[in-house]
């Protein structure tokens, strides 16, 4: 095992800038994850990131949230699409104090997640099956949550009705885009104004010691905003 002073060094370093700075046991718990995800890719899919990518690419990029807005203590968080927990699992690891309910449609990668947060400890931790479309009409999740987060999930105008449903007013929703997405964040704010939110920033990460920068779209629902009514699915 590598002594603590010489893992993670970019993640470190992020979450120290990010105000968050991570102690000896969430770097054990960020090991141990990668672990878990590698074991788990060698039976199916799970991720394409490959081992020494995934420092950069799937920890610290997921606590990008981290350097946009501040995530109090109690906050509940929902990840839409969270295939192998990213970004819910890593801001679950590093900030213990959020509520993290990881939304995915694939019951593989559902039974991975919770196993992973069983092993790794992680009692802020709760996984649900199903699809967003779906779910976010149910009584029991629509809005409920102060936050809610998606990476990689869908293209904007489809990815804005998966998540401002769950979004309750006053809260907010957090896209992970890339820096060529600007052009589709814009097309999408016809269906930001329809599911009653706004645009309030587009804030540019970058990710030092990496080339990458994060694009995070977030898109705030109004504490007084307008009730929209959903028809049930049929
Ligand atoms: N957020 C993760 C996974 C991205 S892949 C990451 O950044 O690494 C997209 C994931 O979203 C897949 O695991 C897929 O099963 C899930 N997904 C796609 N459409 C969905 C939907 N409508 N509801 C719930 N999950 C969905």
């Amino acid at each position: 095992m590598m002594p603590e002073n010489r893992l993670f060094p970019l993640l470190r370093e992020a979450a120290d800038r990010w105000g968050t700075p991570l102690l000896p046991e969430q770097l054990d718990q960020f090991a141990h994850f990668g672990r878990l995800l590698h074991e788990a890719n060698q039976q199916f899919n799970l991720t394409r990131i490959q081992p020494e990518q995934m420092e950069t690419l799937h920890f610290l990029d997921s606590l990008a949230l981290l350097a946009v807005m501040p995530l109090p203590a109690g906050t509940a968080l929902l990840d839409v699409g969270t295939g192998a927990g990213f970004p819910g699992i890593p801001l679950a690891i590093a900030c213990p104090h959020l509520q993290v309910t990881l939304l995915e449609a694939t019951g593989k990668k559902v039974r991975f997640l919770e196993t992973a947060a069983l092993q790794l400890g992680l009692t802020n931790v709760t996984v649900v099956q199903g699809r967003a479309e779906e779910n976010a009409l149910l009584a029991a999740h629509r809005r409920r949550y102060p936050l809610a987060t998606a990476r990689a999930v869908a293209p904007m105008r489809k990815l804005v009705p998966w998540l401002l449903p769950w979004v309750e007013p006053g809260g907010c929703a957090a896209a992970y885009k890339s820096l060529a997405a600007e052009p589709e964040i814009e097309e999408s704010a016809p269906d930001i104004r329809k599911y009653g939110g706004v645009l309030e920033k587009v804030v540019r990460v970058p990710l030092h010691g990496t080339e990458i920068t994060r694009l995070l779209a977030v898109i705030r629902k109004p504490a007084s905003g307008p009730v929209r009514r959903h028809r049930k699915p049929q």
